[in-house]
């Protein structure tokens, strides 16, 4: 295989029906940049499909128009957080092309408030881009309105944000649900699934195995969540967040207080947790 560096504005091909440019947007939250895939049958001159086409950095949709301006017909999204929809608007406007996703509710926070779906999607439902079958799986738990889309032929699984190459998702409540997003992880295991193709990071092998990884990394973190609310007593949402995030670099304390919010939101609908003035304990 060529090589597939996580180069901005390079484009690769990643499989028989699914090519990559990165966004150059790195960061702590994005890794190398959003990567904005690309679904065709024909590579020469066959209709093509984006999809997440990315933060509206004008260098990006400069290059996607490029690359595929003149032959692009569609875009989905798998959800509509500012580094995956944005670009949408602008493609749109200058191509025509069909825009599928879920739109977000009105009052929904850190989403693309522009983001306005032509088509919206449902679950299990079958795309077909121009001879290349696509499934889309709602998968809510990252965000309420995020879906996965498996390539049924290359069997590759296009995550979003649902599962990252190299760093933890976080769930921002109340948009992010983490019971939502364990089940969300268990739903993938039902498909015939090769390879994931993550919104940041590259491509993963062996999805069963990651996976079950993350289930388990999510259940380790909710026993600390209880442990330390156990020793601490009833305990603010920043007091929580160094112990039960100890072994995390702090500057990154603020999203993972986030995540530690939803954890807290979890056990408290479970009936394992409760708050009162903004401080959570155990349920005796
Ligand atoms: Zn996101």
């Amino acid at each position: 295989m060529v090589s597939t560096a996580l180069t901005h504005g390079e484009y690769h091909q990643l499989s028989e029906h699914l090519g990559r440019v990165v966004a150059p947007n790195p960061g702590p939250m994005t890794g190398a940049g959003t990567n904005t895939y690309v679904i065709a049958k024909d590579w020469q001159r066959g209709p093509v499909t984006l999809v997440d086409p990315g933060p509206a950095i004008a260098e990006h949709i400069d290059r996607l128009l490029d690359l595929f301006g003149n032959r692009l017909v569609r875009i989905l999204v798998t959800h509509t957080h500012s580094d995956h929809s944005p670009a949408a608007a602008r493609l749109v406007a200058e191509t025509g092309a069909t825009l599928i996703g879920a739109t977000p509710a009105a009052d929904a926070a850190y989403q693309d408030e522009l983001f306005k779906a032509d088509q919206e999607l449902r679950d299990h439902e079958r795309l077909d881009c121009d001879g290349v079958s696509v499934r889309a799986i709602h998968t809510p738990g990252h965000v309420n309105n995020h879906f996965c889309f498996l390539l049924e032929k290359d069997r590759i699984l296009l995550t979003g944000d649902h599962l990252m190459n190299g760093s933890t998702v976080v769930i921002i409540p109340p948009a992010g649900v983490m019971k939502d997003y364990i089940e969300s992880l268990r739903k993938l295991l039902d498909y015939d699934i090769h390879q994931l193709g993550p919104g940041h990071g590259e491509l993963m092998d062996d999805p069963k195995a990651i996976v079950d990884w993350t289930i388990q990394h999510r259940l380790q973190r909710e026993e600390k969540v209880i442990a330390k609310l156990g020793g601490m007593g009833p305990a603010s949402l920043e007091e929580l967040t160094p112990a039960v995030y100890d072994d995390v670099d702090s500057a990154l304390h603020f999203m993972a207080s986030m995540s530690l919010w939803a954890h807290l939101i979890k056990l408290e609908t479970e009936g394992r947790a409760r708050q009162n003035n903004e401080h959570w304990q155990l349920t005796p």
